[in-house]
């Protein structure tokens, strides 16, 4: 799959707009200003490719981006920002309601979290969402270059405790700004990718 290969295809703002087409989904999500968009970029080897947002939260899409015509890189709303009005707030929860109740096409959940804090009440709900579809998930702590080695592993243990991750779920330490540890991103991706069209034929295995 060559990730440089990638497309904008649409963003979806209700429920009849969400593709389920059968082709895998990479399934981005995190609250506001993580680093959700850097992450995507940096993945594609694009500078501007999803948005590097300045005004978080302000609107609610899915956005899709169709890689190599064989899987969908799927940029979920950020949440969590303080000022968002509560139409719009309402409006996320919905759309993500809807969204996970059609997990079947979740080939790999990427929740990416602040390294230097310990996840949010909202965060520990997007990480039940996820787990609660039995999906494939792995989670990127970000911005890992603000944050001292000392108290690095101090804090990925507090990020897996306050998530309450399966054992099978990865904590990644990443940086999408100094690209650190985007290679076991990538290969997370592709064996999910690979496994997934190699079962397509077989009732999805996680919902
Ligand atoms: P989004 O709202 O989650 O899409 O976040 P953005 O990708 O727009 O990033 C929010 C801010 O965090 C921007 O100023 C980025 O430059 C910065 N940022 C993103 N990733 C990193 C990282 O790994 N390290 C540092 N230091 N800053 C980052």
């Amino acid at each position: 799959m060559n990730l440089h290969n990638a497309q904008f295809i649409k963003s979806a703002a209700a429920s009849r707009e969400l593709i389920g087409d059968g082709l895998p989904q990479i399934v981005f999500s995190g609250k506001s200003n993580v680093g959700k968009s850097s992450v995507i970029n940096k993945t594609l080897g694009r500078k501007n490719f999803a948005r590097v947002s300045n005004t978080p939260g302000k609107t609610v899409h899915v956005n899709y981006f169709l890689i190599d015509e064989l899987a969908y890189f799927v940029d979920l709303p950020g949440y969590g920002y303080a000022k968002v009005p509560k139409t719009e707030k309402n409006r996320w929860a919905v759309l993500m309601e809807s969204f996970f109740s059609k997990s079947q096409h979740i080939t790999l959940g990427v929740m990416i979290v602040d390294a230097r804090h310990k996840p949010t009440d909202d965060d520990v709900t997007m990480a039940n969402w996820f787990q609660a579809t039995l999906c494939p998930l792995v989670v990127l702590a970000n911005k890992i270059d603000k944050v001292k080695k000392s108290e690095l592993d101090g804090n990925l243990s507090v990020i897996r405790e306050t998530l309450n991750l399966r054992s099978d779920i990865d904590v990644i330490p990443f940086s999408a700004e100094k690209g650190i540890n985007k290679e076991a991103l990538l290969e997370k991706i592709f064996a999910a990718v690979e496994e997934s069209t190699a079962d397509s034929d077989s009732e999805a295995s996680c919902r």
